[in-house]
This record gives C-alpha cells, structure tokens and sequence, in this order.
C-alpha cells in the first residue's frame, strides 16, 4: 500500500514517514498543499494522510481538488483544528476520515488498516483467497494452513493483490502501489516480486492464486 504524508511540520512528517515503512508502506511525502497535488498527479496513491494548514493551497484544498478530479484515494486528515466544526467540513468535503493531533501512532495505523479495508469491501482486517488466509494486522500469511514468512515487500504486493482481487493489476499499477520515489531498483522489479511471491505461496500448491495475463499484468484468482 502506498501512502502520500503531506505535514509542513518537519519533524512530525519524518516520523511519520519513518514509522509508516517500518509497518511495511510504502510512503513520500511532502510541506505543502501545491506539491501534494503534484504529487498526487503523479502516481496512484491509496491513502494521502492530509494536514490542513498547509501553506500554498491548505488541505481543505488539495481535497476538493481530489474529489474534483475524481482520483481514486482515500484521505485521512489529520490536523490540529479539533473543533466540531473542523471535522464536519472536512467530512463534508469529502474526507473518509477525520483524525485530530496529537494523536496514537497505533490509532493511526487501524484507521489506516480500516481505510484499506473498507476499499476492498472486507470487514475485518483479514483476507482470504481459496485457501490463502493473510492477517494484516499480525503481519502473517498462511495456506493451508501453513504459515508462510514473506519479506515487506512480498507482504506488500501480495496485500495489494488480495485487496484487488479478481482484477487484472498491469505492472505499472503493481509498482506504483508498492513502490516509492525513492526506490532505485531494476525496471522488472514487479516480475521479480512476483516469481518470489509465487515461489512461496503457489508453488507447492496445486491450485495457482496468482495467474498471468498476457500483455497485461497479474490476477489473483479467489475462484481456482
Ligand atoms: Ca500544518
């Protein structure tokens, strides 16, 4: 999963981005409401944890601007402005969540958990495809009820996999999602990942989650 931060703070932002890919996301992060869009414009993002005073364009901004445009991310605001009336703009300007600082980082991470899922339409935070169970708040997989160690990035590429099941993922959406700007790898990395990913959760299985569709991308198939 990948995570836009934009906090013009800098110490809360570095930790913030820090902590964020220790828990295995992949995460930019940027001071202000100009180069969130940018940033926005750029890649495909699932969740923009979003400041509200910001300079250049204030969070309140960047958000109509996203709901405008019509991009696909979920935005958590997370500001010091507490008051109801804050919150219920925020909301109403098309917020899915509304968090207020100081705030728990572990606060922080369920709502995050809560947004991934709510996307993926799962009600709790673990996913099942054919015999594959994987418990993202414990950070563990298993198949047939076997459990399986993953490295952070297998364990991302498979959650966003899972949270998109059934759906032809193309490389490029593949790597945006799990990768960062700050990534410098081999251009293949996503074939890479998958053969690992496939090595560990496919191969002694006679039934094959991850399929290959050609000349697009990869599937993980729930039905066999
Ligand atoms: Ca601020």
């Amino acid at each position: 999963m990948r995570i836009l931060v934009v906090e013009d703070e800098e110490e809360l932002r570095d930790v913030l981005a820090k902590q964020l890919k220790e828990h295995g996301y992949s995460v930019d992060s940027c001071a202000d409401g100009q180069e969130a869009e940018d940033y926005l414009e750029a890649s495909e993002y699932d969740i923009v944890i979003l400041d509200i005073l910001l300079p250049k364009r204030s969070g309140i901004q960047v958000l109509e601007w996203i709901r405008k445009r019509g991009i696909s991310v979920q935005v958590l605001m997370l500001s010091a402005l507490d008051s109801v009336g804050d919150k219920v703009a925020g909301l109403d300007a098309g917020a899915d969540d509304y968090m207020t600082k100081p705030f728990a980082f572990e606060e922080l991470l369920a709502r995050i958990r809560l947004l991934t899922r709510k996307k993926a339409g799962n009600r709790t935070n673990v996913y099942q495809a054919l015999d594959l169970v994987m418990d993202v708040t414990r950070r563990r997989v298993y198949r047939s009820g076997k459990e399986i160690t993953l490295s952070n990035r297998e364990f991302a590429l498979l959650e966003y996999m899972i949270a998109n099941p059934d759906a032809v993922l193309t490389r490029s959406q593949i790597e945006q999602h799990i990768l960062d700007y700050s990534y410098e790898g081999s251009s293949n990395m996503v074939d890479v990942y998958i053969r690992y990913l496939r090595k560990k959760i496919d191969e002694d299985h006679e039934k094959k989650l991850i399929r290959t569709v050609r000349g697009h991308g990869y599937m993980l198939c729930t039905d066999g």
